[in-house]
């Protein structure tokens, strides 16, 4: 049925007890060791890093990217998936899918359970996400979790303990596996794929900060002395702040930062409705409004769109462009 390429970079998936907690440590080989394979699929493990997921950098995220579009270079192969720690998954598998124009699925998974736990979850979702990969097409990069297949673009982690730990809150899931079976009843709209980008010496900083009653433009200003050259305002609402981060926002613009506006409210759009600090006047100020993607998917198009382009103007009509895209609609709710 396909030959499929894993690639493990850690994760619960892959942790066992340190004496004082868990940590990833196992190695592809022993992930994969854990879960029967679907009938039909022969595998092969690609070993790229066994780290918990909040550890990972820039860096690593380019390096899965990059190895993706390497394994995906062979014709022969058939789909991907890569094994991932949840915490952190849904801002790499939205790197990936912003850079991804092939029909192959490459599909994200992990466990809210440790290795070697019984009735841990890890096996399962691995299972699903071979299955996944080895019989969609046309889908992009998609997140396979607790019998459930969610689009990337959207999804984030909504349960931190519960096994059904993802999902789109402003949109549907594509799909579901079932008796060995992928249903996909849903299409994900996709932009056109980035190109792939070069490996910087050094990522650009890109940092995110949440509003708050009492918040000022301090932490605003802390990034930028830092060097931010991207920045993500998680605001309060449909996108509001105050009007002194207003000002903040338009004099990170004026010199060339990018800056995304999203919100820390967990569904419904960015939407400009209020002035006074509101969503009308960051927008004004020259804030891109992410629509329905959460901070942490926010922040990564916003790095894909400062690797993407060298100018303040192709920057943010690279950051608008990775935007366009509606969440994944049922087709009995179009
Ligand atoms: N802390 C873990 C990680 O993201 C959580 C997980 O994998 O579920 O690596």
């Amino acid at each position: 049925m396909g030959r499929i390429v894993v690639i493990t970079t850690g994760g619960t998936i892959a942790s066992r007890w340190q004496g004082s907690g868990f940590a990833a440590d196992a190695d592809g080989r022993e992930v994969m060791a854990t879960a029967p394979l679907p009938e039909g699929v022969t595998v092969e493990v690609v070993d790229l890093f066994s780290v918990n997921s909040p550890r990972l950098t820039t860096a690593h995220q380019l390096t899965l990217l990059r190895t993706v579009h390497e394994t995906l270079a062979d014709p022969g192969v058939d789909g991907i998936v890569v094994t991932h720690g949840t915490d952190t998954l849904e801002e790499s598998a939205f790197l990936v899918d912003l850079h991804h124009e092939d029909e192959r699925t490459v599909v994200f998974t992990g466990a809210q359970l440790p290795m070697g736990t019984e009735d841990g979850d890890g096996p399962a979702n691995l299972y699903d996400a071979l299955l996944t990969a080895a019989t969609t097409r046309g889908l992009g990069v998609v997140v396979a979790f607790a019998g459930r297949v969610h689009a990337a673009r959207g999804t984030v982690k909504t349960q931190t303990l519960a096994a059904d730990a993802f999902a789109d809150p402003s949109g549907v899931p594509l799909g579901r596996v079932r008796f060995g079976e992928v249903a996909v009843d849903a299409r994900p709209r996709r932009p056109e794929a980035l190109p792939l980008p070069a490996l910087p010496e050094r990522a650009p900083r890109v940092d995110m900060v949440m509003h708050h009653a009492d918040g000022d433009a301090v932490l605003l200003e802390a990034a930028l002395a830092a060097g931010a050259q991207g920045v993500v305002l998680v605001a309060t609402g449909a996108g509001n702040a105050t009007p002194e981060i207003v000002a903040a926002v338009e004099s990170a613009v004026a010199r060339g930062v990018l800056v995304a506006l999203s919100t820390r409210v967990p569904a419904g759009p960015v939407t400009e409705i209020y002035t006074h600090g509101g969503a009308v006047d960051l927008v004004a100020a020259g804030a891109v409004p992410t629509g329905t993607l959460r901070a942490g998917q926010a922040r990564i198009a916003v790095l894909a769109a400062l690797l993407a382009a060298d100018s303040p103007e192709a920057r943010t009509e690279a950051l608008r462009a990775a935007l366009d895209a509606a969440p994944a609609k049922h087709p009995a709710s179009a």
